[in-house]
């Protein structure tokens, strides 16, 4: 398996180094040649989490030997999740959550950060790259957390975080700026995620800088989602969830399902549509978006347009403008174009906005105002006992809005991206809860009873443990910081 850029087809490099470069020079993201297939539903429905996702790594990574793709996913689906099945389901009536939360960062970015330091290494062995690996990212709170646990000591690698200093939830924020590793640096940011993703990518795409830290014995490499090392692995839980549907007699083999996603930079639903292609009977893609609704009016009306305002929400993960991974969704819908891709994407970054009318058949777009976010929360509680953290309950509203438009009853399955202890204040105001302080950490304490649980350990600690960084720079400073950071030069050993 070969990957081109969206914007250079005729570039053709293996998995790994797709995976290393993260990014493409010309700016395009790397791609699949094809999207292979998946063998029959019958074949697989008795393989465990681990075992689908060797079968999806394999087909996508084929320069990985399948020994070296065992070892990644053993050392990533381990017991630092706290299912055995890695991905629990929860059926609600004809729903049933994809519970994405349960690794080490209670998010849905453990599902793919938790292997992408193993493939990395693997990659930099195989060809032989003795630089120092340097993950830059920029993050809206829960990719920096993730990134940070998963490349924490890992040898040969460092990894410098930005973030929005007034864009995540106060959990975040004490989850990121208490890391520990030696090779871990947070940065605050004076903007907001757009400002810290078009730093990071700025410093990517600058020869010079890079050239000066290969002086340095440096390699820049991503960890956002438009590295294809991100994408892949997320591909593994939809085949899984489906497969566990049918196993427990909740569909039956070949029954189609809908998946709906609460969207921010089009990653965890672009994987569901790679599904999709591979084989998996899904038949609508339900693209949820919050206040920040570019995405909907993008698919409403065929007019990208970042011309406005982003808004900070409850659901800080998905306040994003520039959606990265789209340009694949319309590199892989256009028969390949990348003339096309190239078009629009300076058409965006010169005008602030484009003319695209993507597929209508396939995406159902639709958002949720922090009305709908709080009464869809109270109201699945109170029905169900069951509670939501602000970003799954976008996705849970925008189905809803869907069943009610479409009268359709496919099953849905709901990626469930947030555990929502990471939330607790927009999740308790939901629920009407009225809180006696300010206190973060009694908030979890509150929100646990409702839960019928316990505030998960990693998450009660963090109020006892220490900040490490403390670092801020403005949105311009960026390169400068990255520099400062890294200037004891590499170690190498
Ligand atoms: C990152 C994130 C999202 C958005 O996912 P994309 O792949 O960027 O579309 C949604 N919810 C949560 C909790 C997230 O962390």
């Amino acid at each position: 398996m070969r990957y081109h850029s969206t914007r250079d087809k005729s570039k053709s490099l293996t998995g790994g180094e797709a995976i290393i470069k993260g990014i493409s020079e010309d700016g395009g993201l790397f791609v699949p040649e094809s999207i292979p297939k998946l063998p029959g539903i019958e074949n697989m429905l008795e393989m465990s989490y681990q075992e689908i996702a060797q079968m999806i790594l394999g087909m996508y990574l084929t320069d990985f030997t399948s020994d070296e793709i065992k070892e990644a996913v053993e050392q990533a689906y381990d017991s630092k999740f706290e299912s055995d099945e890695i991905v629990p389901l929860v059926v609600k009536g004809e729903a049933v959550f994809l519970e994405l939360f349960h690794g080490p960062t209670f998010a849905f970015k453990d599902m793919a950060l938790s292997i992408l330091p193993y493939l990395l290494k693997t990659a930099l062995k195989k060809n032989g790259i003795k630089d120092e690996i340097v993950i830059l990212v920029a993050t809206s709170g829960d990719t920096g957390k993730a990134a940070l646990e998963g490349f924490k000591d890992v040898p040969g690698t460092k990894v410098i975080v930005f973030f929005p200093e007034d864009g995540v939830s106060p959990i975040q924020r004490k989850q990121m700026l208490t890391q520990e590793g030696e090779n871990t640096y947070v940065v605050r940011l004076n903007g907001n995620f757009d400002d810290a993703q078009n730093g990071v990518k700025k410093m990517f795409g600058d020869e010079l800088f890079n050239k000066e830290l290969g002086q340095k014995g440096y390699v820049l490499s991503s960890a956002n989602s438009i590295n294809i090392g991100r994408l892949i692995p997320q591909i593994i839980y939809y085949v899984h969830g489906y497969l566990k549907l049918i196993k427990e007699g909740v569909v039956k083999n070949g029954d189609l399902v809908n998946v709906a996603v609460p969207t921010g930079n089009f990653g965890n639903i672009l994987a569901a549509y790679y599904a999709k292609e591979m084989g998996l009977p899904i038949a609508k893609l339900i693209c949820a978006s919050n206040d920040n609704r570019i995405l909907t009016d993008f698919f409403q009306t065929g007019a990208y347009d970042r011309r406005r305002q982003l808004m900070t929400t409850s659901s800080p993960s998905m306040d994003i403008l520039i959606s990265s991974n789209l340009e694949r969704f319309i590199y892989h819908t256009s028969g390949e174009d990348d003339q096309l891709i190239i078009e629009k994407m300076s058409e965006l970054s010169k005008e602030g906005f484009y003319h695209y009318q993507a597929e209508r058949d396939l995406v159902y777009p639709d958002m949720a105002t922090e009305e709908e976010i709080s009464y869809w929360i109270n109201h699945l509680h109170n029905e169900e006992d069951y509670i939501m953290d602000p970003h799954t309950a976008v996705a849970y509203c925008a189905y809803k809005k869907y069943c009610e438009l479409t009268k359709d009853h496919n099953f849905t399955m709901i990626a469930s991206t947030a555990s929502p202890y990471k939330f607790s204040d927009k999740v308790l105001k939901s629920l009407g809860v009225v809180s006696t302080g300010n206190d973060e950490f009694e908030k979890l304490g509150q929100l646990s009873e409702l839960m019928h649980g316990q505030v998960p350990s990693k998450l009660a600690e963090l109020e006892s443990l220490p900040v490490l960084h403390d670092h801020l720079c403005d949105p311009v400073n960026m390169k400068e910081i990255t520099l400062e950071l890294l200037k004891g030069g590499a170690h190498h050993d």
